[in-house]
């Protein structure tokens, strides 16, 4: 296609809108010179809109949706997006949330909202549509192409049913770009920064990390890693925790408002409650450690050591507290980046790759990214053969040559997994179809050659060919929400086997995490208020906390629990204790009307 421009003037294009759908908020931003990103804002000059619907009279999005909020309201509904009914995640948020789900549909998640059966592909849809009508009317022409970002962790399923999502709000997705790869773009595009860097992305819902290498607009993703379901919430729901015993909903909204007046404040008050400043860190301390962990494996598995890096760029909301600019800056030795708005720095990213591939920004640049985990093939004895290591930058085409074992064999299972494990039970299983209609040859004779292919979105596509006779099947992967709705719901039946066990292992690890923090909680009132106590009860409550740490070790989520319950059993009368010394301070520091008005 040619396009007809004069020099210097600028040529008409259909506009490219970059997209950020957040599980916790979404924005919605252009370019129309590939250098300066316009936000689209609400009346009231608001940019990220909750990523939240409401399902009443009218479907309403963000802020739009009612005060009151009740069963027809979903948020989060990222968190769902090509799962199946049964995977871990969805059952932790089912009873996060408390939301009905259909339990008849066979796998496919499906919400009762609004008198309605809807599954997260619609309610993401609705809030793209959203996102589509404001940037319709801030440019006053109708918008149909649009560059989406999707956590670099999302796998096949869960891209495709962003792309679908994308095509019922009436959206042609021109690319799907990992939300750190965009904010590379923002930093790499805007401030011709070159080097190797560390995107440290905490959201709301989502912590990814990936290592980057940016030189002349090239950006090649080193290595990526990250937790699907770790971010602002959890460290909203720590907060409830401690906050006491009232209406759980209200102690989480308070806690998220008190958390985010504690990036500037050192005390913050939401009625009736109050927090400090150390005590949400010590709340948030937990998550904090662990998306060290993760970063610190990352960077390992890119080959990079710390100081090489030349900067580590933070991005998302959670990064706006000032424990996790020091913990990131203690760990890695640096001051981390923070020049581009952390909320807004993907959509910015994601306005100017929408500018690029528009033809409207830096047609040299190039987007390089890598696949998350291995993909790879059932062979026999139950073990898999990887064809795509993780990390192996995309697209990618990878062939293998594979033969038959049995004399006269015509037809061969094709088994397609995803992860780093060696057997097919501890892999995820992407896809099952058959080659058939293979000569009849004497066994290791036929030559069947299974490719592999992923393209730029990240989506994998398996063929498998007979060479002889040119026999060929292939199948694009889909796990959910495809166009066969059959093979659909057998891939979701398949990638529920492994489900039980990795439901257990993050039972596991929430155990783990809840006695951690009840151990820093414990040990942190011991070391202030020990003296309220004598000797020995001294040394028995340091014997309960060594007895409790050993408990970390254990991978029985009941156990796990029970050490907690011991331990706070065991602390009971402590913190009673302290709350009386703490109730005499206050008393004795303050006035009588002081005291009077609470
Ligand atoms: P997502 O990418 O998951 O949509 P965002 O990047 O929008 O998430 O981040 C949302 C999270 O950031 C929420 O948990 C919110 O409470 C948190 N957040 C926003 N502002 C602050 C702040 N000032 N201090 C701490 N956390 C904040
Ligand atoms: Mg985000």
């Amino acid at each position: 296609m040619l396009q007809i421009s004069e020099p210097g003037q600028s040529k008409k294009t259909r506009p490219v809108i970059g997209i950020d759908l957040g599980t916790t908020n979404s924005l919605v931003a252009i370019s129309s010179d590939g250098k300066t990103v316009r936000y689209f804002t609400d009346e009231q000059g608001r940019v990220t809109i909750p990523s939240v619907v409401h399902y009443g009279e009218v479907v309403s999005v963000g802020y739009d949706v009612p005060k009151v909020r009740g069963i027809d309201t979903v948020r989060s509904v990222k968190r769902l997006m090509g799962r199946a009914a049964d995977d871990a995640d969805v059952l932790a948020y089912l009873t996060r949330t408390g939301m009905a789900v259909d339990t008849e549909s066979e796998g496919i998640v499906r919400l009762l909202l609004g008198g309605k059966w809807r599954t997260p592909v619609e309610v993401s849809a609705d809030i793209l549509r959203y996102l589509k009508t404001r940037a319709e009317a801030g440019l006053g022409e109708p918008v149909f192409d649009a560059v989406i970002t999707v956590p670099a962790y999302f796998n096949d399923a869960a891209r495709q049913a962003t792309k679908d999502a994308a095509r019922l709000a009436g959206l042609n997705v021109l690319r799907l770009v990992n939300e750190p790869t965009a904010a590379a773009l923002a930093y790499g595009l805007d401030k011709q920064a070159e080097g190797t860097f560390m995107i440290y992305d905490l959201g709301g819902g989502t912590f990814d990390v990936s290592i980057l290498k940016l030189t002349d607009g090239v950006f090649q993703v080193l290595a990526t890693g990250g937790d699907a379901v770790l971010g602002g919430d959890d460290i909203d729901a720590a907060i409830a925790e401690a906050l006491g015993e009232e209406d759980l909903p209200a102690r989480i909204q308070a806690a998220r408002v008190l958390k985010e007046k504690l990036t500037t404040a050192d005390v913050a008050e939401v009625y009736p409650f109050t927090l400090t400043r150390a005590q949400l860190e010590q709340a948030a301390m937990p998550y904090i450690r662990r998306t060290l962990l993760i970063a610190e494996e990352v960077l390992e598995d890119s080959g990079i050591s710390a100081d090489e890096l030349s900067g580590i760029v933070l991005v998302g909301g959670s990064t706006r507290m000032p424990l996790v600019r020091r913990k990131v800056a203690e760990a890695f030795g640096r001051e981390p980046l923070v020049d581009i708005d952390p909320d807004k720095v993907v959509a910015h990213g994601a306005a100017l790759q929408a500018a690029a591939l528009g033809g409207q920004g830096r047609a040299d640049m190039l987007l390089l990214d890598v696949t998350p985990l291995s993909l790879g093939l059932e062979t026999m004895g139950g073990l898999v053969e990887k064809i795509i290591p993780r990390n192996t930058p995309i697209p990618i085409t990878r062939a293998q040559e594979f033969t038959t074992f049995k004399d006269g064999q015509t037809g061969m299972d094709i088994h397609v997994l995803q992860g780093e494990r060696e057997t097919v039970e501890t892999c995820r299983s992407l896809a099952r179809f058959r080659l058939s209609g293979i000569p009849p040859l004497v066994a290791g004779q036929a030559r069947v050659m299974v490719m592999f292919s992923v393209d730029a979105d990240g989506i994998l596509t398996v063929r498998a060919l007979e060479q002889t006779t040119g026999t060929e099947q292939s199948v694009q992967v889909k796990p959910s929400y495809g166009l066969d709705e059959a093979e659909m719901i057998e891939m979701l039946k398949s990638s529920i086997t492994n489900a039980r066990a990795d439901v257990t292992e993050r039972m596991v690890r929430e155990a783990r995490l809840e006695l951690e923090r009840a151990l820093e909680a414990a040990q942190a009132a011991f070391n202030a208020d020990k003296t309220l106590l004598s000797l020995d009860d001294q040394q028995r409550l340091l014997a309960d906390m060594a007895t409790a740490k050993q408990a970390l070790t254990l991978s029985v989520p009941d156990e796990i629990k029970q050490a907690m319950e011991t331990l706070e059993d065991a602390f009971r009368t402590f913190a009673e204790l302290r709350v009386q010394e703490a109730l005499k301070k206050a008393v004795v520091g303050k006035k009588i009307q002081d005291v009077a008005n609470g």
